[in-house]
């Protein structure tokens, strides 16, 4: 139990209450339910990995995203993570790609560039791509990123945009409501 409690604990965002909650909840379980549990997160961990295109998680070579051949692979969404992909396609109006950072630019935590997947984003620019949209979170490392993308960008004549301020400052994508995600795609401005 205490074995339990502690490896809990590890997870982010779960304090020791939270652990000790948890770690209660699990052995009140059916153990059937509990062997799925522990098989389901160890097949998630030995079966995904990186889209070998846009950075996001995935079983395969490729996401459904980057396989599919309908979507306009030539205007690329940039995001900080999979969770602000995964808001976006629940909007189902955007029909580009994706490219996940898995991350933002952070002086104050010591993240630069190097640290987030903005190399492999260069090497998709070489191929034919017409627009970058950035939209990275509306604070202070989203803007940024946002910032050092399009400096990267501009010299390559690709049009980069950033999504409108119609996200609210200092808003996480992934709790904003389609609406108004779908309201700050359209009302992007060129950098
Ligand atoms: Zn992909």
């Amino acid at each position: 139990m205490t074995r339990l409690v502690e490896q809990l604990g590890q997870l982010p965002g779960i304090g020791p209450k939270s652990a000790q909650r948890l770690a209660f909840y699990i052995i009140n379980m059916p153990e059937e339910k509990v062997k799925s549990l522990s098989q389901t997160m160890v097949d998630a961990r030995e079966n995904v990995h990186y889209c070998k295109e846009c950075t996001t998680f995935t079983d395969g070579e490729l996401c459904p995203i980057c396989s599919n051949p309908k979507r306009d692979h030539g205007v690329i969404m940039v995001v900080e993570n999979p969770r602000d992909l995964a808001a976006y396609e629940k909007t189902g109006q955007y029909n580009g790609v994706y490219h996940v950072l898995h991350g933002a630019i952070s002086p104050m935590l010591g993240i630069g560039p190097a640290d987030i997947r903005l190399r492999e984003l260069m090497q998709r620019l070489a191929g034919d791509v017409s627009e970058v949209i950035i939209a990275t979170n509306k604070n202070l490392e989203g803007d940024a990123t946002a910032t050092y993308i399009s400096k990267l960008v501009k010299p390559m004549n690709i049009k980069v945009s950033r999504i409108a301020s119609g996200v609210p400052v200092g808003g996480n994508l992934e709790y904003i409501d389609e609406v108004t995600l779908l309201r700050a795609l359209e009302g992007r401005t060129e950098l």
